[in-house]
């Protein structure tokens, strides 16, 4: 079965890296390549670990590139502009009450 490429999915079997998990079946979504949760850190909601030296390590995490990956991505990607937009209204409170011009 083969997947049609669209703004959910896209599959790039040339790429010198393919497959860069191991995945069963036909799906496998690169959309996500670089997963965007990455920057969620500990509540990303995927399966990551972290190295001795501090490192989040997604090298077991399937979840980008499996079916229904999208939409977990998308569920969660609120939660990371939540936050940006919450460090953003902070850092302007900061600098708006020591005179600081943007
Ligand atoms: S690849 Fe998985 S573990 Fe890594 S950030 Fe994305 S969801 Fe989290």
């Amino acid at each position: 079965m083969s997947y049609p490429n669209d703004s959910t999915y896209f599959c790039n079997r040339e790429c010198e890296y393919f497959p860069c998990h191991e995945l069963e079946g036909e799906y496998f979504n690169c959309l996500f390549c670089y997963c965007p949760l990455y920057a969620l850190g500990r509540d990303c909601g995927g399966n990551y670990s972290y190295t001795a030296q501090g490192i989040k390590d997604c090298s077991a995490c399937r979840l980008p590139h499996k079916k229904g990956g999208y939409a977990f991505v998308q569920s969660r990607i609120v939660e990371l502009i939540r936050q940006v937009a919450k460090k953003d209204e902070t850092q302007s409170a900061r600098q708006e009450k020591e005179g600081e011009v943007l």
